[in-house]
């Protein structure tokens, strides 16, 4: 009797968090062969009060070990991040999750202006801090409460320790592009 309730319960476990996993990945829209390559991670950070936090975050399966190791030392640098949660959970609006300084990766989404699919649309791209590390094109700032400035907590400047560890594993900075400046993002193109 003991034996069959805790296969049950087994099950039961099983299918919610399988379940839960898939609402993180599945977003309408996105081809089935791009959701297939997304896997949803759990990341050490240090928060903005200084604990210690568990996120999630959605990324292609090909860089999850990486991406797993870029955030522990992140976090070993002492560097501070709001939060970290899977962008599902601000229905897959990016300026949303951008004005409540969400930490994420995959979004099937355009670059903003544009008709060409992010690099987060492959899972490839990372967002840290968006609100404090805004995107600024020709003077406009994206989000719209973002704010650039060395006051602000978990800012990115090319001197940041978080640049040189994404860039020693071959991710690119948004802070180094030339004609705009996306200073939260991160990417990795494999060719
Ligand atoms: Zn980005």
């Amino acid at each position: 009797m003991i034996k069959k309730l805790m296969v049950l319960l087994f099950i039961m476990i099983s299918y919610f968090s399988f379940g839960e996993e898939k609402s993180y990945l599945i977003k309408e829209g996105a081809p089935l062969e791009i959701t297939n390559q997304m896997t949803v991670i759990d990341v050490e950070y240090i928060d903005y009060n200084g604990d210690n936090q568990i996120g999630k975050i959605v990324v292609n399966k090909k860089v999850s070990k990486e991406v797993i190791e870029i955030f522990k030392e992140i976090k070993e640098s002492g560097f501070q991040i709001e939060k970290i949660i899977p962008i599902s959970e601000y229905n897959w609006d990016d300026d949303k999750s951008m004005e409540d300084n969400n930490t994420s990766g995959y979004n099937y989404r355009y670059v903003q202006n544009s008709n060409k699919l992010s690099n987060h649309s492959y899972g490839m791209a990372i967002d840290i801090n968006p609100r404090y590390n805004p995107m600024i094109v020709k003077g406009e700032i994206f989000p719209s409460n973002g704010s650039y400035s060395k006051k602000n907590k978990g800012t990115i400047d090319s001197n940041s320790e978080v640049v040189k560890i994404f860039k020693k594993r071959g991710w690119k900075w948004g802070g180094d592009y030339k004609t705009l400046k996306d200073y939260q993002h991160f990417d990795k193109v494999i060719k």
